[in-house]
């Protein structure tokens, strides 16, 4: 019986490298059945804005395993990028990247990293809502979600227990997003209570990215929200010798998608240069979640050898190591003509039906935490860039309302009642205005003041309640508040 898979060639070198890892598997015995789709640039071109048109969506809710070259967003408004799209539509919210050395047959500085990256997938930055709020003033919603967090992190200490990893370390940057990057390092120190086999630590995401850049061997598993997963595992897959070489798994808890962590690579395309070893690495990735635990581990130790074998395409090719130099298809014939063999040096690797890479736990929602309306942030747009004339006229306007003016900021710095003349300011105002009537507010309370502040002819850009959460304050203060 022959598992469907829907398979995209992509862009660039997307369908060399495709060309490749098929070949690879199929050679290695893989009972799969490819379900070619188009996706990617052409698409996009022909008016679809997300790159992938509606037939395409049938296929891989059917066969539930996407196995995609890399595709190109083009640069411009009015395109969305089909990665995020597709990662968000399906739910595949656990981004699993395991980057390892190979020395002494690749170079690198580190010959003892050994770090898989666990990234939060669907949301963070790349919810993907910004707007242009002034004639100065984008911004970019960040998104975090208790689900989301407790998803991704269950996520990675089950992948460390079920892979025998030793330790997760949490990267966040909660010293400064104490609420969105608080919640994230909430949850791991909560859920990692279940988890009192496995070490854990958090670091703050800056200090954190520097020492795994200058010792990775203090790390495990990492897991991380969305961005910052981004960030971390291309500089950890370049770390390794080469961007080139390490695959990917994105899983829910009803598709699974495997991807090389690179891109297109535009400038060598189309020259039989390119290195398909990170989507020959997705490859093994899935043979082993569509339960071909024993194919994947012919063709990762063939890959290993070959690796060992000095045969190598120019992104690893060093003199003095390398014996061959080889494009991308004589690179797949290489790892074809060992299969059936194990490395000499590395160490082999063996998958079983017994341990699933990963395993998905649905989310339970626990009873929503009461709350109160206690205020409203309004931001207006206001040339003039004089903090203390947008406070006079904002208090003149709200005469009467069940809420008063408590501060402006300006890019989040407390410009009012007291503030500093070297603050620079924008032409965006936050106005934080709270409740002083004793009893708690209401919608119409807000819409009452809005109407003044509108009626006194200020431009209102957005507002954003306020609200206690179990008595307690859930929004951030201003900075020098
Ligand atoms: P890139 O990963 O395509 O290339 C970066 C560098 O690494 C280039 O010098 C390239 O030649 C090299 N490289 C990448 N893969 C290689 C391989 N397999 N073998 C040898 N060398 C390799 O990153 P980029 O240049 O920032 O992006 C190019 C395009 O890829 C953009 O359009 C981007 O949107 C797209 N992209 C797609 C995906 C995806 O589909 N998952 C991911 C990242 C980037």
């Amino acid at each position: 019986m022959k598992t469907p898979i829907t398979v995209a060639y992509g862009d660039g070198i997307g369908p060399e490298i495709m060309n490749a890892a098929l070949h690879v598997l199929t050679a290695a015995g893989a009972q799969i059945a490819p379900e070619v789709i188009e996706i990617g640039e052409a698409v996009y071109l022909r008016g679809h804005s997300a790159g992938i048109e509606p037939g395409a969506w049938d296929s891989l809710r059917r066969t539930k395993v996407f196995f995609k070259a890399p595709i190109t967003t083009p640069q411009g408004g009015g395109f969305k990028s089909l990665n995020v799209t597709v990662r968000k539509t399906l739910g595949l919210y656990a981004n699993i990247r395991p980057c390892r050395a190979y020395m002494p047959f690749v170079h690198t500085h580190h010959p003892d990293l050994d770090i898989v990256i666990i990234r939060e997938n669907e949301e963070d930055l790349y919810a993907g809502i910004e707007h242009r709020q002034s004639d100065e003033v984008y911004q970019c919603l960040k998104l975090i979600s208790r689900p989301g967090c407790e998803r991704i992190v269950r996520a990675a200490f089950e992948y460390a227990r079920a892979n025998g990893r030793k330790k997760v370390s949490c990267f966040s940057k909660d010293n400064i997003m104490k609420m969105t990057d608080g919640l994230f390092h909430k949850v791991f120190d909560e859920i990692g209570q279940e988890y009192p086999d496995i070490e854990q630590d958090h670091w703050i995401v800056d200090i954190g990215m520097a020492r795994v850049a200058t010792q990775p061997a203090r790390f495990d598993v990492i897991v991380t929200p969305n961005l910052y997963g981004d960030i971390l595992s291309d500089i950890v897959a370049e770390m390794t010798g080469s961007v080139g070489i390490a695959g990917s798994a994105n899983l829910g808890e009803h598709v699974a998608m495997f991807e090389a962590i690179h891109g297109t690579a535009p400038d060598i395309a189309g020259q039989d240069k390119a290195n398909p070893s990170g989507l020959i690495m997705a490859g093994v990735m899935m043979l082993v979640h569509i339960g071909q635990p024993e194919v994947a581990t012919r063709i990762h130790n063939a890959w290993l050898r070959t690796i060992e074998d000095g045969i190598h395409t120019a992104d690893l090719y060093r003199e003095g190591v390398s014996t061959q130099r080889v494009g991308t298809c004589d690179f797949a014939e290489a790892v074809i003509a060992r299969l059936g063999q194990e490395p000499q040096t590395l160490a082999p690797v063996s998958y079983s039906t017994d341990v699933k890479p990963f395993t998905t736990a649905p989310y339970v929602p626990r009873p929503s935490a009461p709350r109160e309306l206690v205020g409203v942030d309004v931001f207006i747009d206001f040339e003039p860039r004089q903090a203390a004339l947008l406070g006079e006229q904002l208090q003149k306007a709200v005469v009467g309302s069940a809420l008063t003016l408590s501060m402006i900021t300006n890019r989040g710095v407390v410009v009012w009642p007291h503030g500093f003349p070297e603050t620079f300011c924008t032409d965006h105002w936050r106005c934080r205005f709270m409740g002083d009537t004793g009893r708690p507010l209401t919608g119409q309370d807000l819409i009452a003041l809005l109407n003044q502040v509108v009626n006194a002819g200020f431009e209102v850009i957005k507002t954003e309640n306020l609200y206690n959460f179990d008595g307690k304050p859930a929004y951030s203060l201003g900075q020098g508040q």
